[in-house]
């Protein structure tokens, strides 16, 4: 009996998002009595690996191969039946991305195991099993019981703070009897955002709505995040227009994120806008309806127009870092 969890890698820098998997997955085999082995795939560093050590992992079982370096779902589902079988685990957990969500039900299947996707929540064992998860687009909560001996769960990214402790992995070869067809999708070309930082892992966020009129006034966000060095991020209707693009839609249908620092200018805090920010640290609010609801999540409300308030604010931050 154990509990593994699938670690994601950018050129063998693990996510963010990877580090708050391993945490959620020994915290679950804490519960159980058990421990926790973190699932390394590719080109990865000894050191990254034994660092998953700091966020609970006993041990990391790495599978060497250079065709890991992409995403092959058939692959990763082989590596992860694999590993559940020599393991004995019982809970096999993901992240709820495109990679886990392309993952998971395939080993759910394989395993014969009950699949629970987007967790919010650490299972409940008194209650048998029972996970939080949100459901609706964001209006209401839905508390799951897998009904199996087995597991498979994805975890919704920044749901949880990260805590590092001290600790170190061990790290074991994991071989896995691959086949051809498992590589049969051809990757023929990444189109990589580069210059900036990713939304998911940042921890300061300038963020606009549709208040901010329009794409030609998105340089008021992107002055103030430079000067902060955060992240740029929209409400879903400013990526439904194309005024952003959309890998920077935060909420309920986009990213949750988990930052420091959210600053939202025009928008009006709309349930699922709230369902992907509201675990951020503080929440600053730019609007000039002094009754827009998102007030009420907020640490600092400022009432004004963003055509004012952000440039005063960039301003200040310029003579503020002089
Ligand atoms: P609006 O609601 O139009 O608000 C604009 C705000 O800007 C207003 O509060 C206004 O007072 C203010 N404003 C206007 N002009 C100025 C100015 N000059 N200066 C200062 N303030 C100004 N939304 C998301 O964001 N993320 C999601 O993931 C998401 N998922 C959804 C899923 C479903 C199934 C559905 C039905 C909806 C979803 N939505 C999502 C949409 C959501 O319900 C809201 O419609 C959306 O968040 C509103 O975006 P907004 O606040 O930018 O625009």
């Amino acid at each position: 009996m154990s509990v593994i969890v699938l670690v994601e890698h950018t050129e063998g820098v693990i996510k963010k998002k990877s580090l708050e998997a391993v945490q959620y997955a020994s915290e679950i085999a804490k519960k159980m009595n058990t421990t926790a082995a973190a699932i390394v795939a590719g080109k990865a560093t000894d050191e990254e690996m034994k660092n998953l050590g700091q966020y609970g992992a006993q041990k990391v079982l790495h599978v060497q191969d250079d065709r890991l370096n992409e995403l092959h779902a058939r692959a990763f589902t082989r590596i992860l039946v694999t590993a559940a079988k020599k393991e004995s685990s019982q809970v096999i957990i993901t992240l709820h991305d495109v990679n886990g969500s392309s993952i998971a039900p395939r080993v759910a299947i394989q395993l014969n195991a009950a699949l629970i996707t987007g967790a919010l929540s650490y299972p409940d064992l008194e209650k048998g099993f029972v996970v939080k998860k949100s459901v609706f687009s964001g209006k209401a909560f839905a508390f799951v019981q897998a009904a199996s001996d087995k597991k498979v769960i994805t975890l919704m990214p920044n749901s949880f703070p990260l805590i590092k402790n001290e600790g170190t992995a061990t790290i074991e070869k994991l071989e896995v009897a691959f086949e051809e067809k498992d590589f049969g999708v051809k990757v023929k070309e990444v189109n990589k955002i580069t210059g900036e930082i990713p939304l998911s892992d940042a921890e300061l966020v300038v963020s606009g709505g549709r208040g901010m009129k329009g794409p030609e006034n998105w340089g008021l966000i992107e002055n103030l995040a430079h000067e902060l060095g955060a992240a740029t991020a929209c409400s879903r209707p400013v990526a439904d227009a194309h005024w952003r693009p959309h890998h920077e839609h935060v909420g309920q249908t986009g990213t949750t994120i988990r930052p420091n620092l959210y600053i939202a200018a025009g928008i009006s805090g709309a349930i699922q806008h709230l369902a992907g920010v509201s675990g951020s640290k503080t929440i600053v609010v730019i609007n000039k309806d002094p009754e827009a609801p998102f007030f009420k999540a907020a640490n600092y409300g400022v009432v004004g127009d963003v055509t004012e308030i952000l440039p005063q604010l960039t301003a200040a931050v310029k003579k503020f870092k002089e």
